[in-house]
């Protein structure tokens, strides 16, 4: 078992620190295909994650996802905000303060959920669901196997990670990069690579 609250709390710091070491990297891929702004939203977005995680020392993992989810979704301008917030949101539902393999495929299920919920984008769509659908999937079917809360988080960045790559040969009809139709082939999904560098933050994190 996994102590919930610590999980959070190294999360939001990797996540914090990985969205601001890639900040010119999505910056560039949303420009290719977006409006730039993606590497400046996340970076922002998650220092207030950060600062909303630290302000509540004693709280437990669903308070400590709520609280990231209300910064993501008021202080992050751009789709990517209120998608990520949502998906934060509903992840606070499924997280508990001792946690599991199938608690963490729960809690990942439930973020793709929101996300979903939220955006309408169905997989292939080149969109952040690109890296979150083969995510959970990944993470189910480890903790089937009886994988443990790292191990199922391990499968999901590295499925994450693929899901991202191979946002590169697909056409965007979800979202700003769908405005350029076929010219958005060729070109990485920012949200996409980004919600793979989160995923991988949250496999970091375990002690
Ligand atoms: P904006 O597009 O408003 O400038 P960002 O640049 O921060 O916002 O985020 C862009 C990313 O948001 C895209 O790369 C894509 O992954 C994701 N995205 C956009 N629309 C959707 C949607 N409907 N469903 C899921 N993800 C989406
Ligand atoms: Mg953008």
């Amino acid at each position: 078992m996994t102590n919930g609250s610590d999980w959070v709390r190294a999360w939001t710091d990797l996540a914090a620190q990985t969205t601001h070491q890639h900040r010119e990297e999505l910056i560039e891929l949303d420009r290719a295909i977006g409006d730039g702004d993606h590497g400046e939203n996340l970076d922002r977005g998650f220092s207030e994650v950060k600062k909303a995680v630290d302000a509540k020392p004693d709280a437990d993992p669903a308070t400590l996802l709520k609280a990231s989810a209300m910064a993501l979704i008021s202080k992050v301008g751009g789709a990517s905000g209120p998608l990520l917030g949502t998906a934060y949101l509903r992840m606070a539902g499924k997280a508990r303060p001792e946690m599991d393999g199938n608690d963490a495929a729960e809690v990942l299920a439930a973020g793709l959920e929101g996300i979903v919920a939220r955006g309408k984008a169905s997989p292939g769509e080149k969109t952040m669901v690109d890296a979150w659908t083969p995510a959970v999937e990944a993470a189910r079917a480890q903790a089937l196997s009886g994988g443990d809360f790292g191990a199922v988080l391990r499968a999901a960045a590295d499925a994450a990670a693929k899901g991202a790559a191979a946002t590169l040969d697909l056409v965007a009809t979800k979202g700003r990069a769908s405005y350029l139709g076929e010219r958005s082939a060729g070109h990485l999904d920012p949200g996409a690579v980004s919600s793979s560098y989160i995923l991988e933050a949250a496999a970091k994190a375990v002690a």
